[in-house]
């Protein structure tokens, strides 16, 4: 089948800490392409069952309806032929076969619209992320509000003590840091490691 002509084959990355407008803006995105009539398909990833309702929502309460999946490969295995927008929310907690995921996806035609936190809450780059970043055609990085300064924030403060990656929460949990405020030693000693001087 033809795919409609208004639409790319291509990957486009939307990042950046909690609360800086990733969800809406890949709401936004989805829906105009909702109003050009274009086949929209939108995942989000199994990740926790008080999170299982189907649908992706913003801190502002925007949301669309969902198809929930648990790895990439039931992803790409309930993306249909004639879908020309692939939407994809919390991408970062996807295994790392999403990159080559989307990149398929992209290359049979369709455009494919990710958003994903770029860094975890130590600030080390939350892989698939990066590569996502790297093989796109567009990368919007999002900015949140600093709670401590009200300058733009680039990263998620965790609030509580876990070492865990994934600890999955709100307000209560994270605050979305400017580089200055943020204050990695609060949750953990690993830091990215400097080159050594030898
Ligand atoms: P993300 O998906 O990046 O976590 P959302 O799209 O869900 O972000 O939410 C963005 C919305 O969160 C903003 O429009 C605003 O209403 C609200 N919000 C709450 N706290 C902040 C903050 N510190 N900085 C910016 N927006 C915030
Ligand atoms: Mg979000
Ligand atoms: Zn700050």
């Amino acid at each position: 089948m033809m795919n409609h002509p208004h639409t790319a084959s291509c990957i486009e990355v939307i990042c950046g800490p909690m609360f800086s407008g990733k969800s809406e803006e890949l709401i936004r995105r989805l829906r105009r392409a909702q109003i050009a009539r274009q086949r929209v398909q939108i995942f989000k990833p199994a990740l926790d069952d008080r999170y299982a309702a189907d649908r992706i929502v913003s801190h502002s309460d925007l949301s669309l309806s969902a198809e929930v999946v648990r790895t990439s490969e039931d992803l790409i295995r309930r993306v249909e032929d004639r879908t020309e927008v692939v939407g994809i929310d919390e991408v970062q907690f996807f295994d790392a076969g999403i990159v080559a995921v989307c990149e398929k996806l992209a290359n049979m035609g369709k455009r494919v619209v990710v958003a994903g936190l770029d860094l975890d809450y130590r600030g080390i780059p939350f892989e698939p992320v990066p590569q996502l970043m790297a093989i796109a055609e567009y990368v919007t990085k999002t900015l949140a509000v600093c709670t401590r300064c009200g300058g733009p924030a680039s990263r998620s403060q965790r609030l509580v003590t876990s070492e865990e990656r994934i600890v999955v929460g709100a307000t209560d949990t994270y605050e979305a840091r400017c580089r200055r405020c943020f204050e990695a030693e609060l949750t953990s000693q690993l830091r990215m490691d400097l080159p050594s001087e030898s």
